[in-house]
């Protein structure tokens, strides 16, 4: 159903996204208007399809770009820390910063890409800077690029209203609950234990990977419920250099 939606220009594409229902909210399709996908997709930009970026890694196809923003909006306002993990091109970074740009709230804002990939941070760094808003919020240091682990998070910069996963995990790492805030929501693709080391997984049958959404409720409890299905590349051990 996907490329239905693939577009001409950057517009295009998002406006085609939003009349398919695959984008519904507003502020969501403003924000990834906002950001020209060229500047992180060269090969093919305006098609609704994931695409390599080197490295191993996948610039995700833009309607789940989409669905991660719909499921973290009420966590993305001015003021909101948001961590990305396994930020890739930068593109999904780029568009929280948008979400959560907008007049002062006194509160310190920012989001924070990782990548355990030296190259995919340059790069990311490399396509923020094509567009003038883009270097200016790297500049206010509203968004930071990390080299590291992401599944230890980044505890500098915690708590988190928003924790973005853009990597499959093998388990819903409690570190990043912890960098939660409360309240907080992390969006997360995680490899079902269903099946896991079993006949049927060794045949690819059985478990698959899931998306979790993880809300940390303001009393510090912790709710998780598993949304849909997906496929994301791992997350990692960096390779040696
Ligand atoms: N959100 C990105 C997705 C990139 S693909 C985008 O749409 O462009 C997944 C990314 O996770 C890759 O860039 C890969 O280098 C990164 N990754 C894998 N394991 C990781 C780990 N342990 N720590 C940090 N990043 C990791």
């Amino acid at each position: 159903m996907a490329w239905y939606c693939s577009g001409q220009t950057n517009s295009e594409l998002i406006e085609n996204l939003f009349e398919a229902g695959l984008i519904k909210n507003e502020r969501v399709k403003n924000a990834m208007l906002g950001v020209d996908r060229a500047h992180y997709a060269p090969s093919a930009p305006y098609s609704d399809s994931p695409q390599p970026i080197g490295h191993g890694a996948t610039i995700s196809a833009p309607h789940m770009h989409g669905h991660a923003c719909e499921y973290l909006i009420d966590y993305l306002h001015p003021g909101s820390r948001v961590l990305d993990i396994g930020s890739g091109s930068g593109y999904l970074t780029h568009v929280f910063a948008n979400l959560i740009d907008g007049p002062s709230t006194g509160k310190d804002g920012y989001v924070i890409g990782i990548d355990h990939i030296q190259e995919l941070i340059d790069l990311a760094n490399k396509n923020m800077s094509k567009s003038p808003e883009g270097r200016k919020m790297l500049g206010d240091g509203k968004v930071k690029f990390i080299t590291g682990d992401g599944r230890k998070g980044w505890p500098e910069g915690a708590p988190y209203d928003a924790i973005h996963v853009g990597a499959a995990a093998d388990k819903l790492h409690p570190v990043l609950v912890e960098q939660l805030r409360a309240p907080g929501r992390m969006f997360i693709p995680v490899e079902s234990e269903e099946g896991g080391g079993s006949a049927l997984s060794a045949l690819g049958l059985g478990g698959g990977q899931y998306i979790w959404v993880v809300d940390k409720k303001a009393d510090g409890s912790v709710h998780k419920e598993k949304v849909f299905a997906v496929s994301y590349v791992p997350l990692t051990d960096a390779p040696p250099k």
